[in-house]
């Protein structure tokens, strides 16, 4: 079997075991995902519901944001890491938007690394799940699912991101970003990986070095 093959294997596994795979960000436009992707950075997805639940009715517009300083936007999402930064980002690109991109998220991958705080893992969601583009965005739960099964030698997400996209179909990037995720929340877990009930266990050539 090709890894190619391995990797189709893997996919299909895994769209059997999460049908429901996606994302659990809560949004109604493109901008409110942006704003609450780049909120998510080392927080849970929970959390950041939470906090775009009520931030979300006062401000969910290019220009509200843009309006604001950072230290009026702070105590909205002081609940997540990072806070200081991330108000200092979505502010700053909020403006960017509406200066160079008329009020309209971008919609490649070149414009949107053009804006504060989103680097091409983010870009690359907003791509995939936003407007529906091809997009596979690489973080830790994907880098360490592909590194487990083999699908890289790098540790470096942008390696891994160019090597999972050589290997998976365009129109299968977005869902093989979800399921790697959430194959990586329920089994593959960094500390204690489920490999005895890992759906996928037999395409695994990690299995047994990861196993307890
Ligand atoms: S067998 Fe273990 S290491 Fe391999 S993918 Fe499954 S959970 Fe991860």
């Amino acid at each position: 079997m090709t890894t190619q093959e391995r990797v189709g294997e893997v996919l299909h596994l895994l769209q059997q075991e999460f049908p429901q795979a996606g994302t659990r960000l809560k949004w109604h436009s493109v901008f409110e995902l942006l704003v609450a992707t780049i909120l998510s950075a080392q927080t849970t997805d929970d959390q950041v519901n939470r906090i775009t639940g009520s931030l979300f009715k006062k401000y969910n517009k290019p220009r509200d944001f843009a309006d604001l300083t950072p230290e009026q936007l702070e105590p909205w999402i002081k609940g997540c890491g990072l806070y200081r930064n991330k108000a200092r980002f979505i502010v700053e690109a909020s403006r960017v938007i509406i200066d160079r991109f008329a009020g309209q998220v971008p919609d490649t991958m070149e414009d949107l690394m053009e804006l504060p705080g989103v680097g091409r893992k983010t870009a690359n969601v907003i791509l995939s799940v936003g407007f529906d583009k091809p997009g596979l965005a690489v973080d830790t739960h994907v880098q360490r699912v592909a590194s487990r099964l083999g699908f890289t030698d790098s540790d470096n997400p942008e390696h891994t991101e160019d090597r999972l996209k050589s290997l998976i179909n365009p129109g299968d990037w977005g869902n093989a970003h979800h399921l790697f995720i959430w194959h990586g929340r329920n089994y593959c877990q960094a500390r204690k990986p489920k490999c005895p009930q890992c759906p996928i266990s037999e395409l695994c050539p990690e299995i047994k070095r990861a196993a307890p």
